[in-house]
């Protein structure tokens, strides 16, 4: 039986995993890999301490931060489910092992969002990709298709511009991305912007070769040449492993309190995957920090 349990590794949970462990509370860190979102993450400007740092450099001095620390854990690993049990949660993972905490925080984040058309799931990593930070070098003089209008969609445009030979971005509504993107994107005569035009399927076999689009108002079909699609449509929190026991908002959020409570006595929950207003790295870090604190509260009161 462990104090805490930890479910998830970007920013929230490490700082949650370094809080606990500081407080000598026997911790399991588990999570399907190290740093989250911040491995997508090209440039960051905005962590306090750092000028300028790369994403994957951050998350490994984070890393190495609970490394200093006697922390078990599990990581290449999926919570598939989180059961509330007699004194404290069980957590289930991909690979059958089964673990007991009297507390635990879940500090999940969240994924992108998928577009749900033909063509999609099949071409994953064969020229369909969620992240042009991570992929877009493998596109390296190719034509590539955008898909989205917000500021992931046009900071991938930007970002895509430098490397790959030609960009459609296409956008089901009109462009809502910062006016500073979109007017750097539209300067460029290496992309061609489409508003609204629907994304209705991704070809290829082997791999991605193209893509079909319709106009929402005229209805005419398109058929695009492309060899890479970077679907960049927003985010989606990972909160399915226990939306059985804890309130999600509207958006899948988990709804926490200021003391990062979910209302499930001794269950916490941390960083993006919560319904705490902006989503970033010094938040993320913050809240973990907070709701790590307040599950030894808990556990000093357990023990009482
Ligand atoms: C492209 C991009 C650029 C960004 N740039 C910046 C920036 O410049 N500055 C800034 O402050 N923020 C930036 N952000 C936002 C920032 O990265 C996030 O706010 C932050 O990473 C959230 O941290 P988190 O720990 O809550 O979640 P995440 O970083 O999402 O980490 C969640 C962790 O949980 C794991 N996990 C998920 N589900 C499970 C499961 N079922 N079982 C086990 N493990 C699981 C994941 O593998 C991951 O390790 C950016 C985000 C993106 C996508």
């Amino acid at each position: 039986m462990y104090d805490l349990i930890i479910a998830g590794a970007g920013p929230s949970g490490l700082t949650a995993a370094v809080y606990a462990a500081r407080k000598q509370l026997k911790t399991l860190l588990v999570s399907r890999d190290v740093g989250g979102q911040m491995n997508w993450t090209m440039g960051i400007e905005n962590y306090m301490g750092y000028q300028f740092v790369e994403g994957p450099e951050l998350m490994l001095k984070f890393e190495q931060q609970v490394k200093q620390f006697p922390i078990d854990t599990l990581i290449g690993e999926d919570v598939n489910a989180v059961l509330k049990i007699d004194n404290g949660f069980e957590i289930h993972t991909e690979d059958g092992a089964v673990n007991q905490g009297l507390s635990m925080i879940i500090s999940t984040g969240k994924k992108p969002r998928p577009l749900n058309v033909p063509g999609e799931k099949e071409l994953m990593g064969r020229g369909v990709s969620y992240c042009a930070t991570c992929d877009g070098p493998f596109f390296r003089n190719l034509k590539v298709a955008v898909i989205g209008g917000g500021n992931s969609a046009l900071e991938a445009a930007d970002d895509l511009m430098k490397t790959s030979a030609h960009i459609y971005l296409i956008s089901l509504t009109p462009l809502t991305a910062d006016p500073i993107l979109i007017n750097r994107v539209k300067a460029s005569d290496k992309v061609t912007i489409l508003t609204e035009h629907e994304t209705l399927e991704i070809k290829g076999k082997d791999s991605t070769k193209g893509i079909v689009l319709r106009n929402i108002k005229s209805k005419e079909i398109k058929n695009i040449d492309i060899e890479g699609v970077f679907v960049e449509i927003g985010l989606i929190p990972n909160s399915d492993i226990v939306k059985d026991i804890v309130t999600l908002n509207k958006f899948g959020e988990i709804m926490i309190n200021n003391a990062n409570e979910t209302g499930v006595k001794g269950l916490y929950a941390a960083g993006d995957v919560t319904n705490v207003p902006e989503k970033q790295i010094v938040v993320a870090a913050g809240e973990g920090a907070k709701a790590a604190l307040q599950a030894h509260k808990y556990l000093q009161y357990l023990a009482r």
